[in-house]
């Protein structure tokens, strides 16, 4: 049997998280401890424990549809036009935390350069 995984819990709908974006491929999802005043979660449906592993295996497509929409979830942000900032944590000393690659997109406040 594979692995738990918080975020194939949440996409199969055992656990509960507030969805703003579903289709085949890609879910998006409030992150549970925000760091900004909005704080969404892109995740593809397939279970990859990281960026380098959807790489390494040619998801050239997912890839782009994650950014993708990202940046549609951001444009429909109110300020948007202020700015927003999508991260992907790949490893322990990038601080990643939970292994299914997920994009952060996060907005409404200033973001420093660079990060910590
Ligand atoms: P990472 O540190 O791996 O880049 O990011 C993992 C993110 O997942 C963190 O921001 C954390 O708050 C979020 N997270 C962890 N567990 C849950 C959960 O059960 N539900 C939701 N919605 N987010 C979670
Ligand atoms: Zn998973």
């Amino acid at each position: 049997m594979s692995e738990p995984c918080i975020f194939c819990d949440i996409i199969a709908g055992k656990t509960p998280a507030r969805l703003l974006h579903e289709d085949e491929h890609v879910a998006a999802f409030a992150d549970i401890r925000p760091v900004a005043p909005s704080h969404i979660l892109i995740v593809p449906k397939k279970h990859y424990p990281t960026l380098l592993d959807a790489a390494s295996a040619g998801e050239r497509d997912l890839l782009g549809r994650l950014l993708e929409v990202a940046a549609r979830i951001a444009a429909e942000h109110p300020g948007a036009d202020r700015g927003f900032r999508i991260t992907i944590n790949n490893g322990a000393s990038a601080g990643q935390t939970v292994y299914h690659l997920h994009l952060h997109l996060l907005s409404g406040r200033h973001f420093a350069w660079p990060p910590g």
